[in-house]
This record gives structure tokens, sequence and C-alpha cells, in this order.
């Protein structure tokens, strides 16, 4: 038999006390896309659900010191309308704009998304490309700041304690940097990403300078192609660069095979993906 019971703090405060007290019993609610499906199939069938939607102090998005800082509540919609998105982190605003549908953007949190994350998290893999910083906080610890590739620990699982809330996640602010996010899943609209992929590079005329590449689907988490930008950086793009590094980017990961694919066509993917990504970046 399901048990719930419901809670609605108005102040981080508040939400930090209650999460303190309830401990692994409590189960912060956001924009409930996730959270909703698993308890209508039974996965939580009993917690304290905390809902923090009236907590406005975590929604926005402000540019800080040339950081863009996006409050935790901040919905999927809200990213894809937002001109400093578009602007100076498009690889987020591209994601933004293939995640779900308008119905489920709207109430979706771009930190609900990482609490317990797919490895096909949409939301996540730009956030790679962008080095974002995860800021967390519990009444015991204070305010920890984690690179988000230290925070992803699992399918399904982070490093947050069961007593912290996300309060937002943030990143370098650039306009000069061009950014490319590939979905790639087995229809065009609402489909879970078979692979999904987001590059960053910067271009010094037409050498690569500096290059961020992650993806997801491919591992247990979301994750960097680190030899790849390695091999990228100080290179011209031609077709034969582009194959070369096609190849190596397999060699970087490990997906599985599923109802949804073979680990054969995600690897043949991934370099597929790859060169179109970069070639999408520069164009
Ligand atoms: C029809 C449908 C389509 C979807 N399509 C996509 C898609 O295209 N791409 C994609 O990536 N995902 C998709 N999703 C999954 C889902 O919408 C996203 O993961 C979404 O970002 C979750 O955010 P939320 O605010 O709804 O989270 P919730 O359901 O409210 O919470 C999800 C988890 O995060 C925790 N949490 C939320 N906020 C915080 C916080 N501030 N601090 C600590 N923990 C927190 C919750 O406790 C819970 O464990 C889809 C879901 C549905 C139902």
């Amino acid at each position: 038999m399901s048990s719930f019971n419901y809670i609605a703090p108005v102040t981080v405060e508040e939400t930090l006390s209650i999460l303190h007290k309830q401990g692994s019993n409590a189960r912060i609610a956001a924009g409930c896309t996730n959270i909703m499906p698993d308890i209508a199939s039974k996965k939580i069938t009993e917690c304290l659900l905390v809902d923090i939607s009236g907590l406005d102090e975590l929604r926005g998005i402000n540019v800080v010191d040339n950081r863009i800082k996006i409050g935790a509540l901040t919905t999927i919609s809200q990213l894809r309308h937002s001109e400093v998105i578009e602007h100076s982190a498009s690889v987020l605003w591209q994601a933004c704009s293939q995640f779900a549908d308008p119905l489920v953007r709207n109430r979706a949190t771009i930190c609900g998304n990482m609490a317990k994350p797919s490895p096909a998290a949409d939301g996540v893999v730009p956030l790679l490309a962008l080095e974002a910083t995860v800021t967390v906080e519990s009444l015991t610890t204070g305010k920890r700041e984690l690179p988000i590739e230290e925070f992803l620990a699992g399918p399904g699982k982070s490093a947050l304690r069961p007593d912290e809330l996300i309060l937002s996640v943030s990143f370098k602010a650039a306009n000069d940097r061009l950014g490319s996010f590939i979905k790639f899943g087995l229809r065009k609209a609402m489909a879970i990403s078979l692979i999904n992929i987001a590059v960053v590079l910067e271009l010094n005329g037409k050498t690569i300078t500096r290059t961020k590449i992650a993806l997801g689907s491919v591992g247990p988490t979301a994750l960097r192609a680190r030899q790849t930008e390695g091999f990228l950086i100080g290179r011209e793009i031609t077709p034969e660069v582009l194959s070369q590094a096609a190849e190596l980017v397999k060699s970087e990961i490990s997906p599985i095979g599923d109802i949804r694919a073979s680990r054969e066509y995600r690897l043949h993917l991934a370099g597929v993906l790859l060169r179109r990504a970069v070639e999408a970046a520069m164009a």
C-alpha cells in the first residue's frame, strides 16, 4: 500500500531543516515530471513529498562576474526562451529546444534532470561540455560546489546527499564559443536519446584551440571524450581529421545494448554524431 505525506516549504532555510529531520524519507518535488511517473508506476510507494515549487529564490538566470548562474527551479522552457542562454550557451539552448514537448518543458527543471541523472539526460550533456559547477546546500555541511563531472555518480545516482538541496548550476559565459547539440532518438519528438552529444569549440582561424565534447547514453553516466578533445586541439578540420576523431571517440565510450539499440549501433552512432556535431558547430 502506498503512503505519502506532503509539505510545501516557502524558504530554502525551511526546506533544509525538513531535509535534515527527514533524511532519506524526504523526496524533493520540483516539476514532478520524473517523480509523478515513478509514483504512478509504484517505483516510489512512500515518502514525504517536499514540494519546492514555491521557492522563488531558486528561479532565474543571472550573469554574475561573467558566469551564468541558473537557479535550480528554472524550467527547460525558461532556458529555451532566454536570450542569455541562446547567445552565450547555445549548446544548452539547442538541448532545451529538443527536450520533450512544450508541456513537459514548462514543468521540467534543469536541476531535476541532474539530481538522479539518466545516462541519456538531455540537460546534463551540454552542462558537461560547458564545464558547469553544481551548488548544493545542507544544514550540516553548508554549501558545496561540485564540478558536474564529479556530481554524476552512476545511472540514476548523483553525489547529492539525502539532506542536500541543489541551489543552482553555473558556468562561464562566452559569446565566442561555437556549440552544437545533437539528440538522436527513434522518432523526431518525445524520444529518449539513443545517444546525445554536445560539442563546444573555440577557433583561431580554422584551427581548433579549445574543445569540450560530452556524450550521453554511452556509459553509466554522461561523459567527456577527453582523448578526442586532445586529438582535435591544434588541428584544422578536414574530412580526414574528422574520420580519425570519429574512430577515436568510439574507443572512449562503453555503451550497452538495450531494447532501443545494440551496443554496436550506439558505437557507430557516436562516430557519426561526433562528425556531424563538429561540422554543425563550425557552420
Ligand atoms: C513525457 C516525458 C518526456 C520527457 N522527455 C525528456 C527528454 O526529452 N529529455 C530528458 O532529459 N528528460 C526527459 N524527461 C524526464 C524529465 O522531464 C526530466 O528529467 C526533468 O528535467 C526532471 O525535472 P523535474 O523538475 O520534473 O524533476 P522532479 O520530477 O520534480 O524530480 C526529479 C528528481 O530530482 C530531484 N530534485 C529535483 N529538484 C531538486 C533540487 N533542487 N535539489 C535536489 N533534488 C532535486 C527530485 O527529488 C527527484 O529525485 C521526460 C519526462 C516525461 C514524463
